[in-house]
């Protein structure tokens, strides 16, 4: 049986092709810890996630620092965040992020559709990250937090991408609200990525019009195959 089979994937980042769950994750709790005093829970950064319209983590952190009562300048937030994820030279928690992919599982999809990536990241960050895993040349183009007007929810990277590459099928590969949002704005169909533990995250996923919610990016294969 063959399945569905789209000309372009394209991938988010975080929490798709890689565990961020010590980098930004941590890096989220540490920044409102440095100025509240208190670390908030990963379930609690999960909620404000699934609310949507906050895909950018110093956002997310600045939000969380001033629900506390704590009045730090944005600037200030973005700084210390900075500090502890980037490090000085890309030395900080970044290094402490996973690569999802099992081994092969992008030479047999780049073997069969072209790949690219949409993320929020910084490009620094993004490039940082594909190179220390030798994921470098696998996606073209990236499109990065610099290279959109406007960040997701709003459709500018895979209107970009779509641009690209006209009249082909266009998947897109997101693991929070804010993907689909952004995949629905474009047009482009949105598979959700949620964790077994997700169930909420996978509900919303379902809710906001993924063709389907995978519980991993390895699963993608038996989806296509
Ligand atoms: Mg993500």
């Amino acid at each position: 049986m063959t399945g569905p089979s789209p000309d372009v994937l394209v991938f988010d980042m975080d929490g798709v092709l890689v565990d961020v769950s010590r980098s930004y994750r941590e890096t989220i709790r540490r920044t409102v810890e440095r100025f509240t005093g208190r670390l908030p829970s990963h379930e609690q950064i999960q909620e404000l996630k699934n609310r949507g319209g906050m895909n950018n983590d110093w956002d997310l952190s600045y939000v969380l620092i001033r629900e506390s009562g704590a009045t730090p300048s944005y600037e200030e937030v973005v700084e210390e965040f900075q500090r502890i994820f980037w490090g000085r030279e890309g030395d900080g928690l970044i290094l402490e992020e996973r690569w999802i992919p099992r081994p092969g599982l992008l030479e047999r999809l780049a073997s069969r559709c072209r790949l690219a990536i949409f993320t929020g990241r910084l490009r620094q960050e993004a490039r940082h990250t594909l190179r220390r895993f030798a994921a470098d040349g696998w996606f073209d183009p990236v499109i990065a937090h610099e290279d959109v007007e406007r960040t997701k929810p709003a459709p500018d990277g895979l209107l970009k991408i779509a641009q690209r590459f006209p009249g082909r099928a266009i998947w897109y590969l997101g693991d929070s609200v804010d993907d689909a949002r952004a995949a629905r704005a474009a047009s482009v169909p949105f598979i959700g990525i949620a964790a077994p533990d997700r169930g909420e995250l996978k509900r919303l996923l379902a809710a906001e019009g993924a063709l389907v919610v995978l519980a991993g990016v390895n699963e993608l294969e038996e989806l296509l195959a």
